[in-house]
C-alpha cells in the first residue's frame, strides 16, 4: 500500500494506515432503522486509508478500486455540497467531523480496500470509518460518537437514510465472535459462535442499487406502521402484532411483520447459538430470508436461487440474504469440512442458471476499526 502511496505522492514518509472491516450481518435484517436488534460481525474484509499531512492546505483522496484522484480545499471542506460521487462518503464524514468539533487538516490519503463494493458487506461504512479515523489522525474520539458520526455522513451527506448497524459493527467488531446490536440503546453484547460451525459469504454478483428507491421506500413504511399502531415496533411481540395487524393497509402489514418477527429472531438465534442448537439456527436463517422474500421484499432471483441451492448442499445448516438485498450477498452457515464441496456444487449450480461465477467470501469474525500500524 505504502508503494502504491508514494508512486501516488511521491513519498510516504510519516504515512499512518487505518482499517476499518466489512461486516456480514447473521440475521436481524432491516430491522436497525427501527430500533430493533441486529447480529452482524466484522470481517476480514477491510478498507484501509494510508494519510499524510499535507504543506499545501489541500485535501487529496484517491481511491485504488475507482483509480481516481480527487482534490478539495482542506479549509472550505466543512461547507461541501454532495456530488453524487464516491467521494460523498469520505467528505460527507469530513463535513460531520467539522461540525462535531473536529476540523479536518490538509492531507493525502490512499484508499484501498477489499470489501466488494454494493454486495451487502458494508464498503460504504468501511470506507467511512476509515477516513474518518484518517481525518482525525490519532485525535482521540468515543467510539459510540465515530460509529453515529460516521452514520450521520451517510444519512445527511450521501442521502441514505441508514441505521447505525453498519458503522457500529465497524467500529466495535471483535475478533472471534458476532456482536448483538441493540440499535435502540447502543449498547451491546458479544456472541461466541459454536466452534463446529462456519460462515460464508456468496455474492450472486448483481449490485444493489441501495440508494434506489426501495431502500426509503421501507424506511418510510416502517415509520408508517409504527406511527398507526402507536409504538416502535420493536416493542412488540409478533402475538401482540398479529392481534394489531389488520389495523394497518396490506403492504405496510406486511413489512412491520417481517420486521416484529425478524426482531423475534435475533433473540431466539442468540439463544440457540448460546445451547448450541445449530439445526435451530439454521432454521431461523431461512425463516428470516423467507419474511424478506415474501414480506419485506427486498430479495431477488438471484439470491432466491443461492439460498435454495445452498439449503439442498450437504453440510448446510442454513442461508439467507444479507445486508440491504436487491442483490449482493447472501450468507450460509454449514459445517467447516463442507466447504470444499459448497463451494464446488454453488458455484456450478450459480455458472448454471445466470452465467456468472458467484464468489465466496469464508467469514472470519475480526476485530473493530483502528490504527494498523505506524510505519516509520
Ligand atoms: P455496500 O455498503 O453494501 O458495499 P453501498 O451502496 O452502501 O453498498 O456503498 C457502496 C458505495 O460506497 C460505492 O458505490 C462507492 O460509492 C462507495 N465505496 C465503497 N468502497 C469504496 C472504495 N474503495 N473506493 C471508492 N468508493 C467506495
Ligand atoms: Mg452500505
Amino acid at each position: 500500500m505504502l508503494e502504491t502511496f508514494r508512486q501516488l505522492y511521491g513519498s510516504a514518509e510519516g504515512a499512518r494506515i487505518y482499517r476499518a472491516p466489512g461486516r456480514v450481518n447473521l440475521i436481524g435484517e432491516h430491522t436497525d432503522y427501527t430500533q430493533g436488534f441486529v447480529l452482524p460481525m466484522a470481517l476480514d474484509l477491510a478498507t484501509h486509508v494510508a494519510a499524510v499531512q499535507s504543506p499545501d492546505g489541500m485535501l487529496r483522496i484517491y481511491s485504488e478500486q475507482r483509480r481516481e484522484l480527487r482534490e478539495f480545499s482542506a479549509a472550505g471542506i466543512a461547507q461541501s455540497q454532495p456530488a453524487h460521487h464516491w467521494t460523498d462518503y469520505p467528505v460527507g464524514v469530513a463535513v460531520e467531523l467539522a461540525r462535531a468539533g473536529f476540523p479536518v487538516a490538509p492531507a493525502n490519503l490512499l484508499i484501498c480496500s477489499s470489501v466488494p463494493e454494493g454486495s451487502g458487506l458494508s464498503s460504504s461504512a468501511a470506507l467511512e470509518v476509515a477516513s474518518a479515523l484518517a481525518f482525525l489522525s490519532g485525535r482521540p474520539i468515543d467510539p459510540l460518537e465515530l460509529a453515529r458520526l460516521c452514520q450521520r455522513a451517510e444519512r445527511n451527506f450521501v442521502g441514505m437514510p441508514c441505521g447505525i448497524m453498519d458503522q457500529y459493527i465497524s467500529v466495535f467488531g471483535r475478533l472471534n465472535s458476532a456482536v448483538e446490536i441493540d440499535c435502540r440503546s447502543l449498547g451491546h453484547r458479544f456472541v461466541p459462535l459454536p466452534e463446529s460451525i462456519t460462515f460464508t459469504a456468496v455474492n450472486s454478483m448483481v449490485k444493489h442499487a441501495l440508494a434506489g428507491s426501495a431502500y426509503k421506500d421501507r424506511v418510510a413504511e416502517c415509520a408508517a406502521a409504527a406511527e398507526s399502531l402507536g409504538q416502535p415496533l420493536r416493542d412488540l411481540s409478533p402475538a401482540q402484532f398479529e392481534s394489531r395487524a389488520h389495523e394497518l393497509p396490506a403492504v405496510v402489514e406486511r413489512r412491520a411483520r417481517h420486521v416484529v418477527t425478524e426482531n423475534a429472531r435475533v433473540a431466539d438465534f442468540v439463544d440457540s447459538s448460546t445451547r448450541g442448537d445449530l439445526a435451530r439456527m439454521g432454521r431461523l436463517m431461512v425463516e428470516s430470508h423467507r419474511s424478506l422474500q415474501n414480506d419485506y421484499e427486498v430479495s431477488c432471483q438471484e439470491l432466491d436461487f443461492l439460498v435454495d441451492t445452498a439449503l439442498s448442499i450437504d453440510g448446510v445448516y442454513g442461508s439467507r440474504m444479507t445486508g440491504g438485498g436487491f442483490g449482493g450477498c447472501t450468507v450460509t452457515m454449514l459445517r467447516p469440512d463442507a466447504m470444499p464441496n459448497f463451494q464446488r456444487q454453488i458455484e456450478s449450480a450459480y455458472e448454471a442458471r445466470f452465467q456468472v461465477t458467484p464468489r465466496l467470501y469464508p467469514c472470519h469474525p475480526s476485530a473493530g476499526a483502528g490504527e494498523e500500524s505506524t510505519p516509520r
